[in-house]
C-alpha cells in the first residue's frame, strides 16, 4: 500500500463511521417516529400476495411507468441505484490498492458487462430526470408545476449524487484501463475503454477517484441522515415496505380506492353500538392517532407532485394539494415527535397524559408543535387548513397516480371524521343533508312515498321485491334516481331498456333508502352505519335463500354501486353489483338490445370518479356509447384512469364551491373543447354537475349532458316517448 492509498483508506474509513453512525441514529428515529401510530393489524395478513405485489410494482415499475418516459427513466435510476452499489462497495477494495476489486464476482466478465451497462443506462436516466425537473420547476415563467410545494435543493441534491457517483464509478474503471489494472474486455465495457484513453496512467488515480466516490456516496447519506423528512431520498428505502403493507394488496389498482378504511379504534373496527368517546377514537385529531401505516405513507412521500398534478381541487385555485397535506402531516409529526417520545401526548377526554418531570427536557420547539391544532385556519396555527380538508372530492387521483401508494383518502376522511363527529364542525351548508339523510333517509328530504313516482306512465309494471316470485336483478334505484328530476328520467330509460331486453327485475321501492355514501364520505359515519345496516338487513331479507352469485343488484349511481358493492360487505352485506352501463353492455352484446338509429352529432364520455378510478369501469359504457353512435367516441384529454372530476364526491354536491374556478365548469370546457354535441355521463351527480357548467356557460344550446343510459335508448328505441328520453331534462 502506498502513502496515497494509505490517505484514501483513513479518509474513506473516517467519513464511512461517521456516516454509517448518523443513518443508524436517522433510521432508529424514523422508526420510533412510524411506531407511534395506532396499531394496524389487518396490514400483516396475506404475506404472499403482499410480497408479489411489492415485487411487481417496484421491479416492474408499474405505477411508474404510466408516467411512460419518467417510469423508464427512474427505473434505470432504480436499478442503477441497487446493483451499482456493488460498485460503491467496490470502491472501498480501490481505495485500498488500485487493482482491487470485489472479491470472486468481481473478477467475472458478466459483472463487468452488467455494470458497465447499467451505469450508462443510470446515466441517461438521471439526466432524463434532472431535464425534467428542470423543466418542471416552480420558478419557470409561466404554468403550474406538480413540483410546486416540493422542497426543491433536495431533490437537485440526490440527482446530483447519483449523477457524480455513476460519472465517478467509470472515472475509476478510466483509471483502471489507463493503468493496466483493468480486466474487462473492451467488448464488454466499452465506456470505461474509452474513458481509459482519455486518462493519463496515473496508479494513485484509482484510489483517488475511488476516495472521491465514496465522499459523495457518504456525504449523501450524511446528508439524508440529519434530514429525515428528505422523502426524496429515503422513499428508495421506504417505498417497499410501504408498497408491501398497502391496504388491499390484491386489488390491480390503488390500494386506497374503492371502498374506504372502516373507522379503527385500536385497530379494531368502530362499532357504533357499543362505542365510547371517551374510551375510543372517533377520527382522528392528533397526527399520532394516524396508524403507523399512515405516518409511514408520510415518511414515504418523493414529493413527485403526480398527485398534485391530477387533484381537482388544486388544478382549479383551491389550497388542497394532496402532496402539500401529506408533506404538512409529515413535518408535523416529526416534529412533534420529540414530546411524543417523551411519553407527550392527549388521552381521548383532552388531558396531558404526561408529566411535568417527563417533559422537562423536551425541545421548545417541540412543544409548541404539539400545540397545534391538526385541523385548524393559520390564525389558529393548524397543521391542515379546514379549506384544505373540506377542499377534497374524494375522487381517488391522488391515490391513482402515486408511484409508492400513499392512501390519501383514507387519511382525509379520517381527518374529517373527527371534525363531524366530535367537534361537529363542517361546512354549514352539508347540515342539511346529513339531517335529511337522518330524518328522511335521502339527501334531498323528498317524502319516503314519493321514491317510486318515477315509475308513473312507463307502459309497463315495474315490480317490487315480494310481488314477484323470482327476479334476475334488484334495480337499486338510488336517491337521486328516485327524486332529482334529471336522474329520474336516466331510472326510467334503465328500466324501459331492461324491460326491452326481458331482464327481469325488481325494485324495493319505499324499502330502499340513501346508501349513505354521502355521510360517510363527509366523515359521518355514524349515520352512513344506520343507513347502511337498515339497508343490508333489506336486501338480506330480499335475497334470503340466494348464493352471493345470484344476489344480484344493478345500480345507476356509481357512489351506490360503489358502496353497496364494495363496502356493504364491512357491514355483513355480500352482494354482486354491477352498474348499469355493464348490464346494458352486456345485453348489446348478447343481442337482447340493439341499437338501430346512430346518434349522430359526435358523443364525449365523462368517467364518474366512483365508476371509473374507484372501480375500473371504463370499457362497458365506452362500448355502449360506440354501439349507440355506431362509430367512434371523442375522447376528452383527461379520460379513464386521469379523468377528471366534475366536483360532486365526496359531499362536495352539498357544500358550496367559494373558492377557485368551479370544477364542473373546468371539465365542460374540456368536453366542449372536443366539439362534441353530446357529453354522456354515467352519474347523476356528473348529470347535474355537467350540466350545471354547461348551464353557467350558456351552452345548452350547444351541448347536452345526458346518461348513456338514455343515449342508448334513443338508438333503440328512436320513438320512444318523451318520458324516456333524457333530452328534455335539461329545459325541465
Ligand atoms: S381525492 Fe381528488 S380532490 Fe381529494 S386530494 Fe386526491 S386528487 Fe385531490
Ligand atoms: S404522488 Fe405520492 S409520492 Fe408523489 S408527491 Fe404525491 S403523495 Fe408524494
Amino acid at each position: 500500500m502506498g502513502s496515497v492509498q494509505i490517505v484514501t483508506t483513513i479518509l474513506a474509513a473516517a467519513i464511512t463511521a461517521v456516516a454509517v453512525w448518523l443513518a443508524v441514529r436517522a433510521v432508529m428515529k424514523m422508526t420510533a417516529v412510524i411506531r407511534l401510530g395506532q396499531p394496524a393489524p389487518e396490514r400483516f395478513g396475506d404475506k404472499g400476495a403482499r410480497t408479489r405485489k411489492m415485487l411487481v410494482e417496484t421491479a416492474g415499475h408499474t405505477r411508474m411507468l404510466k408516467w411512460s418516459v419518467v417510469g423508464a427513466a427512474h427505473w434505470f435510476v432504480m436499478v442503477g441505484f441497487i446493483v451499482l452499489s456493488l460498485l460503491v462497495l467496490e470502491a472501498y477494495f480501490e481505495v485500498v490498492t488500485p487493482g482491487g476489486g470485489l472479491p470472486i464476482i468481481g473478477h467475472w466478465t458478466i459483472f463487468g458487462l452488467a455494470t458497465e451497462w447499467i451505469g450508462i443506462l443510470g446515466l441517461a436516466g438521471i439526466l432524463v430526470l434532472m431535464g425534467i425537473r428542470l423543466r418542471n420547476r416552480p420558478t419557470r415563467p409561466g404554468g403550474r408545476s406538480r413540483f410546486t410545494g416540493s422542497t426543491m435543493w433536495q431533490g437537485y441534491f440526490v440527482e446530483w449524487v447519483v449523477l457524480l457517483v455513476l460519472i465517478f464509478g467509470f472515472v475509476i474503471r478510466g483509471f483502471k484501463v489507463a493503468t493496466d489494472h483493468f480486466e474487462y474486455p473492451v467488448w464488454a465495457t466499452p465506456l470505461s475503454h474509452a474513458v481509459g484513453a482519455a486518462l493519463p496512467a496515473w496508479t494513485a488515480g484509482v484510489s483517488v477517484a475511488a476516495l472521491i466516490k465514496i465522499a459523495i456516496s457518504m456525504t449523501w447519506l450524511i446528508v439524508i441522515s440529519l434530514n429525515v423528512t428528505m422523502g426524496v431520498a429515503w422513499h428508495r428505502f421506504l417505498a417497499f415496505p410501504n408498497i408491501f403493507f398497502k391496504r388491499e394488496p390484491e386489488k390491480a389498482a390503488g390500494s386506497g380506492l374503492g371502498a374506504l378504511r372502516p373507522m379503527m379504534s385500536g385497530g379494531k373496527p368502530l362499532d357504533f353500538e357499543e362505542a365510547d368517546p371517551e374510551k375510543d377514537q372517533f377520527g382522528v385529531a392528533q397526527v399520532e392517532q394516524f396508524t403507523w401505516k399512515g405516518l409511514l405513507d408520510f415518511s414515504t412521500c418523493t414529493e413527485c407532485g403526480r398527485c398534485q398534478s391530477q387533484c381537482p381541487a388544486w388544478n382549479t385555485g383551491k389550497p388542497l394539494s394532496p402532496k402539500l397535506l401529506v408533506l404538512s402531516l409529515r413535518d408535523h409529526a416529526y416534529a412533534k415527535a420529540p414530546y411524543l417520545l417523551a411519553g407527550g401526548g392527549k388521552d381521548l377526554t383532552g388531558e396531558e397524559k404526561a408529566t411535568a418531570a417527563q417533559l422537562a427536557h423536551v425541545d421548545v420547539l417541540a412543544l409548541a408543535e404539539a400545540e397545534k391544532p391538526l385541523i385548524g385556519t393559520a390564525g389558529e396555527g393548524g397543521v391542515i387548513d379546514p379549506d384544505v380538508l373540506w377542499s377534497c372530492t374524494t375522487c381517488g387521483a391522488c391515490v391513482e397516480q402515486c408511484p409508492v401508494d400513499i392512501e390519501h383518502v383514507d387519511h382525509i376522511v379520517d381527518m374529517r371524521r373527527y371534525q363531524v363527529l366530535i367537534e361537529s364542525s363542517f361546512p354549514s351548508e352539508a347540515g342539511v343533508m346529513l339531517r335529511n339523510l337522518e330524518n328522511k333517509g335521502n339527501p334531498w328530504g323528498a317524502p319516503q312515498n314519493t321514491r317510486e313516482d318515477w315509475t308513473k306512465g312507463l307502459g309497463f309494471e315495474v315490480p317490487r321485491v315480494g310481488e314477484v316470485d323470482d327476479f334476475e336483478y334488484l334495480f337499486w334505484v338510488g336517491c337521486a334516481g328516485a327524486f332529482e328530476d334529471r336522474a329520474k328520467k336516466t331510472t326510467r330509460a334503465v328500466a324501459t331498456l331492461l324491460n326491452e331486453a326481458g331482464v327481469s327485475f325488481a325494485i324495493l321501492g319505499e324499502g330502499e333508502t340513501c346508501s349513505g355514501d354521502p355521510a360517510r364520505r363527509i366523515g359521518n359515519e355514524f349515520v352512513f352505519q344506520m343507513l347502511a345496516q337498515q339497508n343490508v338487513e333489506t336486501l338480506n331479507e330480499a335475497f334470503e335463500g340466494r348464493e352471493k352469485s345470484k344476489r344480484k343488484i344493478v345500480a345507476t349511481c356509481p357512489h351506490c354501486f360503489n358502496t353497496l358493492g364494495n363496502e356493504y360487505g364491512q357491514l355483513g352485506g355480500e352482494f354482486e353489483v354491477v352498474h348499469h352501463t355493464q348490464l346494458l353492455a352486456h345485453l348489446v352484446a348478447a343481442g337482447k338490445l340493439t341499437p338501430v338509429q346512430p346518434v349522430d352529432g359526435g358523443v364525449t364520455y365523462h368517467d364518474p370518479c366512483y365508476l371509473g378510478r374507484h372501480n375500473r369501469v371504463f370499457a362497458a359504457p365506452r362500448e355502449v356509447l360506440g354501439d349507440s353512435i355506431q362509430g367512434e367516441l371523442t375522447e376528452m384529454p383527461r379520460n379513464s384512469e386521469r379523468s377528471f372530476c366534475c366536483g360532486a364526491g365526496g359531499a362536495r354536491m352539498w357544500m358550496e364551491e367559494k373558492i377557485g374556478k368551479r370544477i364542473n365548469v373546468d371539465r365542460v370546457e374540456e368536453a366542449m373543447a372536443t366539439g362534441a354535441k353530446t357529453i354522456a355521463v354515467g352519474c347523476p351527480f356528473c348529470s347535474t354537475m355537467l350540466n350545471d357548467g354547461v348551464n353557467g356557460k350558456g351552452a345548452g344550446e350547444q351541448v347536452e349532458v345526458v346518461d348513456v343510459a338514455s343515449v342508448l335508448l334513443r338508438s333503440v328505441k328512436p320513438d320512444a316517448p318523451a318520458g324516456e328520453k333524457e333530452t328534455e331534462s335539461v329545459a325541465g
